[in-house]
Formats: C-alpha cells, structure tokens, sequence
C-alpha cells in the first residue's frame, strides 16, 4: 500500500504515517522523491482498509500496489533509481559499461585487460573468482587471490569491480572487497543468499536466471530490497529457448518491459546472451537502442586461451570498437558513456 502525502504535509505529518503504519505490524519504506513523499507500507495489507490512512494529516491519497513486487515496482517509485559507484552513476544519463573477463585467471591477465578496457572507456572492471561451472572439473576460479588481483587493478585504473558471489558463506570476504556483488543466472533464486545480500549496503547486479520469468527477476529483487539494500541493478543475459545457434537467446523485449515495470536499472549482457564474440557487438548496439542503463561484457587479451568462456570473450581492440558504437547511439537516445571521449574514427 502507498501513502502519498500532500506536497504541504509536516515532517510531523510523515512521521505519524510512520508509527501508524508500524502498529499494525507492516514494514515501512519511505520514497521522498522531488515533489512527493511516497510512504509504502510493506506487509499483508489486503484487509486493512485505505481509510485507515486517508483520515490522517498530510495524506493525499492512499493506493494498493497492485504488482507482487512492491518496492522494485514503478507504481510505488515512479522516478528511476541513480546509483552512484565510483566516478559515474548507473540508471540516469551515462551508461554503465562493466568489462573484463569471465574469470580472473592470473596478475598479468587481470592487469593488462583492466587497462584496456578502461582505455577503450569502460567504467567498470567484471572478473570472477568464485565460478558456476558446468562441470566440477572446469576451471573453478582463483578465490580469494583473484579478489586480490583484482583489488590490485582497481588501485591502477581506478575502475570498480563487478564480482559473482555464490553462497553466503563468501559473504564477508566479498564485502571486504568487491564495489558490485554479482548474483549469477543460476543464483538468481537461492533466497536465502539474496536475504543476505539485502541486509548489505553494497551495491547489486542481479542477473535473471536461465528460465526465469520477468516477474520471477522481480521477485529475486524484491527480496534484496525488502532486506533494505536499494543498489540493485538488474541484468538480462539471455534464456533458455529452442534455439540451438546460440548460447541463450537474449530477450531484447526485457529491457522496455523491466524499464516500464521497475524504476531499477537495466543491464544487458550481450557476452552470455549471444555465447560468440561476432554476435556481441550487435547485440550491446541493440540493447543501448531499445534502453539499456548500461552493459556488461566479457573481455579477454587473448580469448583462445581462456579458461572460461573464451568464445564469447571480446579482444580489447574489438570491445574498443564496440564502445565507440554504442557511444553513438547513446547519443541517439539521449544518454552518455560515462568517462570515454569518442574518438572521430577507428
Ligand atoms: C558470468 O558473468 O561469468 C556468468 C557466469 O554469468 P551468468 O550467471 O549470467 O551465466
Ligand atoms: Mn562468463
């Protein structure tokens, strides 16, 4: 339920909102946008009556949500979320550009990728240590020493850095380091690890599982917010189809659904999505023409000899090209890369 209060309504007014709505046993969660103050009052509130609302001071109007989700939905926060990270800010004018590789694989590896990419105008550095793999046999991440290294290219570049947990018992190691916690496709619904994420402040990149529904993403999202962490981005990175072709098939109709039905920032994931390096560029082009807050892509300097998704890694000079792409129809579409300077050429 939304208590939306008069643009004349008290401090005091708020404040007896509040209280009422806390003894009767809901959760608050206040929205004090630039003309209105949203109070949201969380919980089952299907058989309280509005009016319980309606009669007090400073009141404008009292509404049910009608979405499952409540705090991710737009009806209860109408103005996108910005968050900040770093030297740039993810879900208003600039775009997010996340690179680096799948996993980060040794000091040399991490390093020469961090600078490339941040040349070529990334704002963010992504490189994983704790990996879902297939097979247990797979190469299954460097743990805490990948965190290290990437700590160690955080201090060089001045990117911060993107990285999967996933369970909570990585929780405090994670914290400790990374500026963006990544739940990964598969992770999406473990509850319990997003309840815990929730109860952080550190910011989130949420990626939708394999065959999750939108309202099922929602839902993932609901838990962190309902823990009280608002820093949560959302990322499309494919699903499971019938098509073999590619890796997943990217649901490029995810991006104006999620932008009309979430006020949290949209990234898409063109390297997941497509599964090739050929098709990646395409794809990032068409995620920033249909809305995207930003992208995350895999790059590696040397993709043939990479120990996890090698095939859909881009080298540094194609990423580079790629930025200088979607920088021209950020243009297009009223948004910004964050730091580059496109160059006239290349
Ligand atoms: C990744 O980002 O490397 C990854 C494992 O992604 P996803 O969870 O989308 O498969
Ligand atoms: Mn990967």
């Amino acid at each position: 339920m939304m208590i939306i209060m008069k643009p004349s309504a008290t401090p005091q007014d708020v404040e007896r909102v509040i209280e009422k709505i806390k003894s009767v046993g809901l959760a608050v969660h206040l929205s004090q946008g630039v003309e209105t103050t949203i109070i949201g009052a969380i919980g089952e509130t299907h058989s309280l009556p509005t009016d319980t609302f309606e009669v007090m001071e400073g009141v404008e109007t009292v509404q049910r949500i009608t979405q499952p989700f409540k705090l991710a939905s737009r009806q209860f926060h109408p103005e996108n979320s910005i968050f900040p990270l770093d030297g740039f800010t993810v879900g208003g004018d600039e775009l997010a550009l996340v690179a680096g590789p799948c996993s980060v694989e040794s000091r040399s590896q991490i390093l020469e990728t961090a600078h490339a990419v941040k040349e070529a105008g990334a704002n963010a550095l992504r490189g994983g240590v704790f990996k879902p793999r297939t097979s247990p046999y797979a190469f299954q991440g460097l743990g805490e020493e990948g965190l290290e290294l990437l700590a160690e290219a955080r201090q060089q570049t001045g990117l911060p850095i993107v990285v999967e947990i996933m369970s909570q018992v990585q929780l405090d190691l994670m914290v400790e380091y990374v500026d963006v916690l990544q739940i990964g496709a598969r992770n999406m619904q473990n509850f319990n690890l997003l309840r815990v994420i929730g109860e952080t402040q550190t910011p989130v990149l949420l990626k939708r599982g394999l065959s999750a529904t939108i309202e099922e993403l929602l839902m993932a999202a609901e838990y962190i917010l309902a823990g009280g962490n608002k820093q949560v981005m959302l990322c499309e990175r494919g699903i499971r189809t019938f098509e073999t072709a590619t890796r997943n098939t990217t649901d490029i109709n995810a991006i104006p659904v999620l932008k009309s039905l979430t006020h949290l920032p949209v990234i898409l994931d063109p390297s997941h999505s497509t599964g090739h390096f050929d098709y990646v560029a395409a794809i990032a082009r068409a995620a920033v023409a249909a809305g995207a807050d930003g992208l995350i892509v895999e790059v590696h300097p040397d993709p043939a000899h990479a120990l996890s998704d090698g095939r859909q890694s881009l080298k540094p000079e194609k990423f580079a090209a790629m930025v200088r792409q979607v920088g021209q129809i950020a243009e297009v579409m009223g948004r910004r890369l964050a730091t580059v300077k496109i160059p006239a050429h290349g």
